[in-house]
């Protein structure tokens, strides 16, 4: 039985605890939300258990098709215990649709479908604002080797290849999302989270977003959006459940 020791992290989105098993943590999910690098501060009002039981779902998802996760249990509705892992200084975006900064940087309408996959890395550094940056910058700066970064882009398309079609099974485009990757003896594996706060989702009927824009964007009923994409994921509602 895993036991909460001290806390070592408070992010924006979870707390983080040491546990009695040295290569293990827990993941407490908040309901904290921000957006804009911080400046938008607010309260998703059950977040936390959502995105733990989602991103638990969507672990048990991966791992079932092979893609090694750092993922071990979920403890209780918002505790999430996890191999420990040295995290890499990298976010990964994989994109399916133009939304946010992309249509922005590269001058698309938002909805526009990509004509394969798009993949981004970006430089985990709040002190830079976390630039985007290409597989030679992070050679560079020593993040990962090259081999490395050719298993985190591959394992970026698997991964958007496994959700896409089980999203799209329950009603929902997977636009896009993030992923972060960790080592763990020396071998990658997929860390953080996985839920409607690092993924954008619209309801395929009726185009509505799912996501954490809803609350970037003051789009309004942010509670019922994350618990609607929870229902499906749990098979409570069937695909194209009215929202
Ligand atoms: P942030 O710190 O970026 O605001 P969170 O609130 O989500 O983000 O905090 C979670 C932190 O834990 C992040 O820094 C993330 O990189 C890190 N992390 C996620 N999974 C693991 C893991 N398995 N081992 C170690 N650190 C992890
Ligand atoms: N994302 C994230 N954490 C970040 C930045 C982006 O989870 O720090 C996710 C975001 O929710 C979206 C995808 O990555 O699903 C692409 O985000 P984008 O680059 O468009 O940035 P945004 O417009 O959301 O700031």
């Amino acid at each position: 039985m895993a036991t909460k020791l001290n806390q070592i992290h408070e992010g924006k989105a979870k707390k983080v605890f040491a546990t009695n098993d040295p290569t293990a943590l827990i993941h407490e999910f908040k309901d904290d939300a921000t957006a804009f690098d911080g400046k938008k501060k607010g309260q998703i009002l059950g977040k936390g258990s959502v995105n733990a039981q989602i991103s638990a779902a969507l672990f048990r998802l991966l791992e079932d098709h092979g893609v090694k996760t750092h993922f071990r249990e979920l403890l209780d509705d918002r505790n999430m215990l996890t191999d420990k892992l040295n995290m890499l200084a990298v976010e990964v975006v994989v994109r399916n649709v133009a939304a946010g900064s992309l249509a922005k940087r590269i001058g698309y309408e938002e909805g526009i479908k990509l004509k394969k996959p798009i993949v981004e890395f970006y430089y985990k550094r709040d002190d830079l604002g976390d630039p985007i940056i290409n597989e030679d910058h992070i050679y560079e700066l020593g993040i990962a080797t090259e081999s490395q970064i050719s298993e985190i882009r591959n394992t970026g398309l698997k991964v958007n290849n496994i959700l896409k079609s089980f999203f799209d099974e329950l009603g929902l485009t997977l636009v896009d999302f993030k992923l972060e990757f960790g080592l763990k003896d020396g071998q990658l594996k997929l860390g953080d989270e996985i839920s409607p706060d690092t993924c954008r989702l619209w309801d395929k009927e009726t185009g509505e977003k799912m996501d954490k824009d809803r609350f970037r964007r003051d789009l309004g009923r942010v509670e019922d959006a994350y618990q609607e994409v929870l229902s499906r994921v749990k098979g409570i509602t069937k695909v194209g459940g009215k929202f």
